[in-house]
């Protein structure tokens, strides 16, 4: 890849302020990288076990985002491009899923693959896929007897519109 096309990412994943933005990215590079490309997803926030990340129920169109993570991450940090580079890496890590790669080894490879390929080995979103999401994590108190809201929410605007829908 271009160095030019690289510093095209970083900007990108520095500036995005929704999922929608992340998730564009996410679908960008997976494009570029691999080649593949799902269109149709949705994006639910849910407040789950801190170990888990996401999920994707196989055979729907759904991305399920752990909210308690990301708020973690979020009070840890002042920095929206470590948020991104984690919200990227957790979409990635589900969208590869979606994509039909079942294995949780060879999903976490393709991870680092894109990653590595589209922002350069010595960037954030990188350093996240090659070690874990979790490695954010170390060093924060988590508040465990925190009520969960657990109120699933759906993220609107997660799909930019299918421009064929508009007449
Ligand atoms: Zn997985």
């Amino acid at each position: 890849m271009e160095r030019a096309d690289v510093e095209k990412y970083r900007s990108r994943i520095e500036k995005a302020s929704s999922y929608g933005e992340v998730w564009e990215i996410v679908k960008d590079t997976v494009a570029e990288s691999l080649n593949q490309r799902r269109a149709g997803m949705m994006l639910f926030l849910d407040d789950l076990p801190i170990k888990l990340g996401a999920y994707h129920p196989i055979g729907t169109n759904n991305i399920v985002l752990n909210r308690l993570l990301v708020k973690a991450i979020e009070a840890s940090t002042q920095s929206k491009r470590v948020l991104n580079a984690l919200i990227y890496n957790l979409l990635l890590h589900e969208y590869l899923h979606a994509l039909g790669h079942l294995s949780e080894l060879k999903v976490r490879q393709l991870t680092y693959h894109v990653a590595k390929e589209c922002f350069g080995e010595d960037h954030i979103v990188t350093a996240i896929a090659r070690s874990s999401p979790w490695a954010l994590l170390k060093g924060i108190p988590l508040d465990k007897n925190k009520a969960s809201e657990r109120v699933l929410e759906i993220v609107k605007d997660f799909e930019k519109a299918d421009r064929n829908y508009i007449v």
